[in-house]
């Protein structure tokens, strides 16, 4: 009879050690949840806040001045000379980079044209194509290079 009671007994705790873990459980992934919801509207907010710098310069005579180079290179977070060099492609042309850290391109180029080349650097070369966040790396493994997202781990192989 007393061990009839002992194993009830035993049986019991068992059930209430149980019932304690799925409650904890629960309240671990409800704070979860929680903190989810408050973080989630700050990245949200993060994106909308990514602006790509408008262009400034101007045109001289038959060349495009361009003064904002480097700033926008900053805020895409992206080496100047990789930018530079992907933009001369596209846009089928010289430039150099000038002691004042202008550009001085060949032939004349509309602050509109230019502003759509770098919209499309970004698209290419910043957002990851997975999530559309801007936080994006340049990474190199075995001679490949790739652009990696820092948010959802998305990698894609890019041509420097
Ligand atoms: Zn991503």
């Amino acid at each position: 009879m007393f061990i009839y009671f002992l194993i009830l007994y035993s049986l019991n705790l068992i059930e209430m050690f149980i019932r304690s873990s799925i409650l904890f459980l629960n309240m671990n992934y409800k704070d979860l949840l929680e903190k989810a919801k408050k973080e989630a509207p700050c990245t949200t907010e993060g994106k909308d806040r990514f602006e790509i710098p408008p262009v400034k310069g101007h045109i001289q005579g038959t060349r495009t001045i361009i003064t904002n180079l480097q700033q926008i290179a900053n805020q895409l977070d992206r080496p100047i000379d990789h930018l530079l060099k992907w933009l001369l492609k596209e846009m089928a042309t010289f430039g150099d980079l000038q002691e004042n850290g202008s550009l001085m391109l060949k032939r004349k180029i509309s602050s509109g044209d230019f502003n759509a080349k770098v919209k499309q650097y970004a698209d290419e070369f910043v957002f990851c194509k997975q999530c559309g966040k801007p936080d994006t790396k340049f990474v190199t493994e075995e001679n490949l290079s790739y652009i990696k997202c820092m948010v959802c781990g998305t990698k894609k192989q890019i041509k420097i």
